[in-house]
């Protein structure tokens, strides 16, 4: 078995969609990036790749490369996934939080275990989301960014 973590920050912005574990949630604010920004879902899949010892998702999809701008961020997970397969790998659970003064994600909890269980091909029951909010504190609680951190595990690939 091999462990992973994985840690990511987007900043909000007025404007932008909000994805979050490739559930889109309506509101005005949403983060930027270069691809859809999806931050649990980034974290998610560098934590996949660390578990594995591949590296990171910048050095697999740079952000200077106009292939993955604007891109589903769900694209990065299977494609982790699969680079970890191909090594012999496959996922045994993953657990994550996001932190986020804004919006409450309470209500989307389910919606992103589901999403990400069905992109990773596993069932829901491997995967766990969690929320917290900032506080007020740092750039998170002042509501002007949205971090997650995942870890995950890899078991030999039966
Ligand atoms: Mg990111």
């Amino acid at each position: 078995m091999r462990v992973g973590i994985g840690e990511d920050l987007h900043r909000l912005e007025e404007g932008r969609r909000l994805v979050l574990g490739g559930v889109t949630i309506e509101g005005d604010v949403g983060l930027a990036g270069h691809s859809d920004a999806d931050v649990l879902l980034h974290a998610i899949a560098d934590a996949v790749l660390g578990a594995a010892g591949l590296g990171d998702l910048g050095a697999h999809f740079p952000s200077s490369d106009e292939r993955w701008a604007g891109a589903d961020s769900g694209l990065f997970l299977t494609e982790a996934l699969r680079i970890a397969g191909a090594s012999g790998w496959a996922l045994a659970n993953v657990d994550a939080t996001v932190r986020a003064e804004r919006p409450r994600l309470a209500g989307h909890l389910a919606g992103m275990r589901e999403r990400i269980a069905e992109l990773a091909g596993v069932s829901a029951e491997q995967v766990n989301v969690k929320a917290k909010s900032g506080e007020g504190l740092d750039a998170i609680g002042r509501g002007e960014a949205i971090g997650a951190t995942a870890v995950v595990l890899l078991e030999a690939a039966p």
